[in-house]
């Protein structure tokens, strides 16, 4: 797909030759808010929030975004108005996602570690369900439900034996991986749980991996889900829900995406003969194609063997070119005709991993120029950190004409701000 596709869908285009993110250029952010700056166009959210939920509309899914990928509060908010339910893995995500107006009865909690006072809050909250991943997880809700008088609502979270064609890091569902319990344990898990007057089971959960290009992984998972789901009925434990899980690929340079219509076309006739309601846990296909990281040039370098482009933007802010050697794409924020050549731009941080591209073909830029990194909603801010002592980035979600800060700069106090 070329980049002008691309654009569209995250609510980018050129206009007399600059980038515009909906209606503001890129330039007017920056002068507004400095650089490095993350972008999300609220529109790219919503519409792409909606075309899912039309693409499984004849199950009226509940689609619970999964926070990790982007937890800005706007982001959150935004989502939540539109419908979405939420899917965390920590109390401070759960904590956020209560926050930013995400409904309780509508909200997951997975993970394999969740703590006695994660699964207090979670109670205390009337969540959806627990997603447990454990036989020993299970013990401890079953006792923190005891405690506090109020039965635990828990899903069994299944590892289905699949193995998503994806990065060796974000693959879930195979055997080697830590989540979740092997299908016959899942059912067992189930028994003992309708047996337990402070467990109540709801449903069967299964996430395969991320940034999928491909539904096999899904239709295998699905089917090891409604088999359980009909033992489980078979033994008299009528459950409530499937959740599929999240996982859509999003198109990074030359990787594969996955069209929610085609997602939908796989599973639902396998889902036609069943009651259940199903989830949808998407995070990376919500908010990634909505997001950019502007950057702006420090500094130009040839050596014998490369062209270097020193931005400020470093892999404290953006990791994921560093850790999955991720590929994103990268566009100037004022379009140009000069050739281009084959760079690697890198960011300030002291380590040789600190790449955001490599071996990239662009128009050799000037110092000070802006440049725009795509596709980067998702997993961008949310695992940024502070290392090197570099204050994390701003957030800024532009509606329309309109943009708006939505989380502050960091400053050299906020660095210190928890030391004694
Ligand atoms: C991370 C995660 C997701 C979302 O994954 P994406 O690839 O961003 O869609 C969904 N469910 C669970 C349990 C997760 O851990």
């Amino acid at each position: 797909m070329s980049t002008s596709v691309r654009c569209s869908d995250a609510g980018l285009s050129y206009r007399r030759g600059l980038l515009l993110v909906e209606g503001v250029p890129a330039g007017d952010l920056v002068r507004r808010f400095g650089t490095p700056l993350y972008v999300y166009s609220g529109n790219s959210l919503r519409d792409r929030f909606r075309r899912l939920e039309r693409a499984f509309s004849a199950r009226r899914p509940l689609v619970c975004y999964a926070v990790k990928a982007n937890p800005n509060r706007a982001v959150c908010g935004l989502l939540s108005r539109a419908g979405a339910g939420a899917d965390v893995v920590s109390g401070g995500e759960l904590f956020r996602a209560l926050r930013a107006g995400f409904a309780p009865g509508k909200t997951v909690f997975s993970g394999v570690g969740k703590t006695e006072p994660e699964m207090r809050l979670a109670l205390r909250s009337r969540i959806l369900a627990l997603h447990v991943e454990s036989a020993e997880e299970m013990e401890v809700l079953a006792s923190v439900a005891r405690r506090l008088r109020r039965p635990a609502p828990v899903t069994v979270r299944v590892n289905p034996g699949v193995l998503a064609d994806t990065h060796e890091h974000i693959a879930t569902g195979h055997p080697g991986a830590k989540f979740g319990v092997p299908p016959e344990e899942a059912l067992a898990l189930l028994k003992k749980a309708s047996r337990s007057p402070w467990l109540r089971p709801r449903g069967l959960h299964a996430h395969v991996g991320s940034q999928i290009a491909h539904t096999a992984p899904y239709r295998a998972s699905l089917k090891v889900l409604l088999g359980l789901a009909e033992r489980a009925r078979r033994s008299g434990i009528p459950l409530e829900y499937l959740d599929i899980g999240g996982g859509m690929g999003i198109e990074y340079g030359a990787e594969g995406s996955l069209a929610p219509e085609d997602l939908a076309a796989a599973v639902l006739p396998a889902l036609r003969e069943s009651p259940l309601r199903l989830l949808l846990e998407p995070g990376r296909w919500l908010v990634g194609p909505g997001g950019v990281l502007l950057t702006t040039v420090l500094y130009r370098k040839r050596t014998s063997a490369r062209r270097f482009v020193v931005v400020d933007a470093g892999m404290n802010d953006l990791m994921r070119p560093a850790f999955y050697g991720a590929r994103h794409d990268i566009l100037p924020a004022r379009a140009t005709r000069k050739p281009r050549v084959e760079v690697d731009v890198v960011g300030p941080v002291c380590e040789t991993s600190d790449f955001l591209a490599k071996g990239r073909r662009l128009p050799w830029p000037e110092r000070g120029e802006v440049l725009a990194v795509l596709q980067a909603g998702a997993y961008g801010f949310s695992m940024s950190s502070q290392y090197n002592s570099r204050p994390r980035a701003a957030e800024v979600l532009v509606t329309g004409s309109r943009a708006a800060l939505c989380r502050r700069r960091e400053s050299a106090a906020d660095l210190v701000a928890c030391e004694r």
